[in-house]
């Protein structure tokens, strides 16, 4: 699985997308040609797996806020046809629903980007 972090040279502050992999003999700058060795096997794997874990996260987010929002949409379209009932499931059931999808969708929004990985070299 391709990871690509963004790295920084620290002999002419040059930022830019770094491709890492098993193979990686060494980090080159692209501008003026700084050189340093590259990330370990074990490294590699940690970047690997927080990667695929903030995916999960990150389609998790968006799966909950897609059910929200359907959730609101319906409430809101039920509303408007005039077929609200204080009592009812779908006039209670549907906001509460649609409340608790965004903050399910907002924690798993927060853990699909709360780390990253900056290489300074
Ligand atoms: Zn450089």
């Amino acid at each position: 699985m391709a990871l690509t972090i963004m790295a920084t040279c620290s002999e002419c502050r040059t930022y830019f997308p770094l491709d890492v992999d098993f193979d990686m003999k060494e980090i080159v700058c692209p501008a003026c040609g700084h050189a340093q060795t590259g990330f370990t096997e074990g490294d590699v794997e940690t970047m690997q797996r927080v990667a695929a874990s903030q995916r999960k996260s990150s389609i998790a987010s968006l799966v909950a806020f897609g059910i929200g929002m359907v959730a609101f949409l319906a409430f809101a379209a039920c509303s408007w046809s005039g077929e609200y009932d204080e009592d009812s499931l779908v006039s209670v059931g549907l906001p509460v629903l649609s409340v608790i999808a965004a903050i399910v969708a907002l924690v798993f929004g927060y853990l699909g980007s709360a780390k990253r990985f900056i290489c300074e070299f």
